[in-house]
């Protein structure tokens, strides 16, 4: 029996773990969430994991008290958090945490020798050098739970090595495709909340409203498949039927296709090699009938050339436009910035970070710390 631990189990990714872990049956050794104590109380309630932690002092403590009557020992605070991601009983983490907070529960779980079924996308954007080292090191596997690259790994499946050419990194252009920067200058939050295809976190629907998504998933694609990052292509391809494809050497293109549901990069990450039934609903392709792709539009949504420009200058810059974006996304939902301030404030956190070629985690912190108060000066 398969043996889980979920990082992030109140969110989104979370929640859906959850849901493969219940059809399937697996053993839910600790949970992690970052505030939310009813909704980590009912999941203690159900799953019986051996541990939970909680990131806010306070929530621990109301969690703890709510749940002594159950045998689940409750730690909290951020070291408990990333104390807890190595000291498991499960044999795959799954990190679902939104935001650099992943980082360094991430290497504390691949450290201690565990697989990581990775959503957390800022853990390789901000320390994907640092991870990929510790990951070989310790001679674990990395699964990737964001569906676009979940669908590059199937496409790579049985890849003879070098055979790869190019990524074709789909992207459904969130609510703003189409639009003009004249037209962007005062949408609202619940507008940007609004994404067509995919009902996700708060964060992560604002990245795909401004592209910043992308950007962080073309620099995530970069560590994943050691590609250049020109030779990944992103399609913007309204219907997210198609979860990205790949070119081989011999102009063959292989894409994963399926309906929008995390549910089934979830599943794979950790039934890997297998797979089994799903609960996501099957793909009609007479019900999908026709399918588009067209080019981003890069000169109305700059976070994604930004990203871009930062993984081909390496160094702390992914760590900066990461630190940034993360406050000017919690700024904006604040309702304290404009939406297209987002990406000013990116762009700025690109140009203020001073290029390096050598860094420690230290130094990953730092440069996010930097760009988040770069990031403040915009109110
Ligand atoms: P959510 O905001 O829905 O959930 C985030 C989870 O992380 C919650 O459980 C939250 O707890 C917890 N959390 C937040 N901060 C901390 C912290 N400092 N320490 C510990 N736990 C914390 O996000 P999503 O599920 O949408 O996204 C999670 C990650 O997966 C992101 O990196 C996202 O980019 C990626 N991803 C998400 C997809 C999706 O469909 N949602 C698709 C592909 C990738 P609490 O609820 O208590 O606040």
């Amino acid at each position: 029996m398969k043996k889980i631990a979920i990082l992030g189990s109140t969110g989104s990714i979370g929640t859906q773990s959850l849901d493969v872990a219940r059809k399937h049956g697996y053993e839910v050794c600790s949970l992690v969430a970052g505030s939310n104590v009813k909704l980590l109380e009912e999941q203690i309630r159900e799953f019986k994991p051996k541990t939970a932690a909680v990131m806010d002092k306070a929530a621990g403590k109301a969690l703890k008290t709510a749940v002594a009557d159950t045998d689940t020992v409750v730690t909290f605070g951020r070291e408990a958090v990333v104390e807890l991601a190595a000291e498991n009983d499960a044999d795959t983490v799954i990190n679902a945490i939104v935001g650099i907070a992943g980082l360094q529960p991430t290497l504390a779980a691949v450290e201690a020798k565990k697989d990581i079924a990775l959503a957390n996308k800022e853990t390789l954007v901000t320390g994907g050098e640092l991870v990929k080292k510790a990951i070989k090191e310790n001679g674990v596997k990395l699964l990737p739970v964001d569906s676009e690259h979940s669908a590059i790994f199937q496409c790579l499946q049985g890849a003879p090595e070098g055979s790869l050419k190019s990524i074709l990194l789909t992207a459904s252009g969130g609510p703003f495709f189409g639009k003009t920067r004249d037209e962007l200058k005062n949408v609202t939050v619940a507008q940007a909340l609004k994404h067509p295809n995919w009902s996700m976190g708060a964060k992560i629907t604002i990245d795909s409203a401004s592209l910043m998504n992308k950007g962080l998933e073309v620099i995530e694609a970069v560590h994943l498949f050691d590609v250049d990052v020109d030779d990944i292509t992103v399609v913007v391809h309204r219907q997210s039927i198609i979860h990205s494809a790949v070119e081989f050497r011999d102009g063959a293109v292989i894409a994963q296709l399926g309906t929008p549901d995390m549910r089934l990069p979830i599943q794979y990450a950790l039934t890997y090699p297998e797979r089994s039934d799903c609960q996501a609903e099957r793909l009609d392709l007479f019900k999908v009938g026709s399918m588009t792709f067209e080019k981003p539009d890069t000169d109305t949504f700059r976070c994604l050339p930004a990203c871009i420009k930062a993984i081909r200058e390496g160094g702390l810059k992914p760590a900066a436009v990461n630190g940034a974006n993360e406050m000017a996304v919690k700024l904006f939902l604040e309702g304290r910035i404009g939406f297209l301030q987002i990406g000013d404030i990116v762009e700025a956190a690109l140009e203020h970070q001073p290029k390096v070629s050598d860094f420690t985690l230290d130094d990953i912190l730092e440069a996010d710390k930097a760009a988040r108060n770069l990031a403040l000066k915009f109110i």
